[in-house]
């Protein structure tokens, strides 16, 4: 038990009138009515009501405890009371408060969310940010949503891998990368864990996963980049797109499902009504999709990525989490499997929520010699990809697998409108600090 707290808010309740507690938090309001003090103390379970009438209190206590500055650090031992009208319906007399650490004033911020304060202010202040409930709502449910996402995957017979961060070669090409300086060579930051987890193919592991950091140099600024984000990946042997579809669609279930059930008082502090996707989710193919671009006045040629607007026309014409399958061969990555009967064609998907892409994934090609002449058909050098190319030499098998963005899995389920909001400490083009 810790030794300056025995309860958190959450843990007391009203049936517990004449029990002595300790709690410890930060102070959230101070209400003086002179005859009757009241402390809000914050901690991570909620709110408690410390009250305080002067004629029944220690002066000393009173006069105190009336000194107290907002989000100053405290514990408080004292006797539970019901009492209705506090926050979860109990207050706490106290006989002894002691300050662990006092807070400057005034605050970097608001917290109360009396005042709105912009993200900026909100990042430059994080963990006062974070010590506001919706802010701290958020990232439980995240906690609770990748829980979900690891106990899913365990049960299915995945294996837990972390691999490089620190690589010296890019896993695609064309993506901007970060260069580091690794003693007195040049290195890069890894943009996806993509070449490692299909060299655990070859190696034997069958099914791997990992919840990891993914970094891409892109000056992107919109609302759903970053660049640092986090990465669930998986890789599966024995598998093809549609296997690793399927098991994609139902982690996706899986996770809005146990939210839904685990974070039920989150859910109700951010007003919203979590509905599950249902299963199966429905398929639409490029060539489809490209239809309901054109239909809806955008121009895109076959062959060409959809731009976020085509994009979010064909979000809301489906309205729902959708696969968008069988992408044109050559604008996807080149370790993506063409169709062996029209290999223009590739066996490869999306998933896509009516908002934007959350996962990209294929069946891989696991041909030496194809894959090594698509690296070079993309015009990048099969030297740099040596480690990688020798995983396929030596029996690599069938397998297939996905990229899903945490951030945007997050953002997606909890209406949040910048992905920053989805991430701790978001790094950004302008944003490396704090
Ligand atoms: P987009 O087209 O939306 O920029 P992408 O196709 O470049 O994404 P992939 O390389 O397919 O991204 O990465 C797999 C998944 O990782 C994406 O679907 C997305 O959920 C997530 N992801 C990729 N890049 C970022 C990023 N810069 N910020 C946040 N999440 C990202
Ligand atoms: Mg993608």
């Amino acid at each position: 038990m810790d030794i300056m707290r025995t309860h958190y808010a959450s843990d007391i309740t009203p049936d517990m009138s004449g029990d002595t507690v300790t709690v410890a938090g930060w102070i959230h309001e101070m209400r003086d009515l002179g005859g009757i003090y009241f402390l809000i103390l914050r901690d991570r379970g909620g709110f408690m009501q410390i009250t305080m009438v002067k004629k029944k209190t220690d002066p000393e206590l009173f006069e105190s405890a009336r000194r107290l500055i907002r989000e100053s650090v405290l514990t408080v031992t004292g006797t539970v009371k019901k009492e209705d009208k506090a926050p979860r319906g109990y207050e706490i007399i106290p006989q002894t408060l002691s300050v662990l650490s006092e807070s400057d004033s005034p605050l970097p911020m608001d917290i109360t969310g009396k005042v709105d304060a912009d993200i900026d202010t909100r990042l430059d202040s994080r963990f006062i940010d974070l010590r506001r409930r919706k802010t701290l709502d958020a990232f439980v449910i995240r906690h609770h949503a990748l829980k979900a996402v690891r106990n899913f995957l365990e049960n299915e017979g995945f294996i837990e891998i972390h691999t490089p961060k620190v690589v010296a070669a890019a896993t695609e090409g064309g993506t901007a990368l970060f260069p580091i300086t690794y003693f007195n060579r040049e290195a890069f930051l890894n943009q996806s864990p993509q070449l490692y987890k299909q060299i655990m193919m070859s190696a034997g592991f069958d099914r791997v996963y990992e919840i990891g950091a993914i970094f891409r140099a892109e000056e992107h600024d919109t609302l759903r980049h970053l660049n640092e984000a986090t990465s669930i990946d998986i890789e599966a042997s024995f598998m093809d797109h549609l296997d690793v579809m399927e098991i994609l669609e139902r982690l996706v279930h899986k996770v809005y499902a146990r939210v839904a059930v685990d974070c039920a008082p989150q859910l109700e502090e951010l007003g919203i009504e979590l509905s599950v996707p249902k299963l199966p989710f429905k398929r639409v193919s490029y060539d489809d999709a490209l239809e309901i671009a054109l239909s809806q006045g955008h121009t895109i040629e076959w062959g060409e990525d959809f731009g976020t607007a085509a994009e979010r026309a064909i979000g809301n014409a489906i309205g729902e989490h959708y696969f968008l399958t069988d992408w044109p061969t050559e604008i996807k990555p080149y370790y993506t499997h063409p169709y062996e009967d029209k290999p223009v064609y590739s066996k490869s998907f999306d998933l896509m929520h009516p908002r934007m892409e959350l996962a990209s994934g294929s069946q891989r090609i696991h041909s030496h010699k194809i894959l090594h002449e698509m690296i070079e058909a993309h015009g990048l050098n099969p030297n740099g990809f040596d480690f990688y190319l020798k995983a396929f030499q030596y029996g690599m098998p069938p397998h297939a697998g996905w990229g899903l963005g945490a951030e945007r899995l997050v953002m997606t389920m909890l209406h949040i409108e910048n992905i920053r909001d989805a991430v701790l400490f978001p790094r950004d083009r302008k944003r490396l600090s704090p």
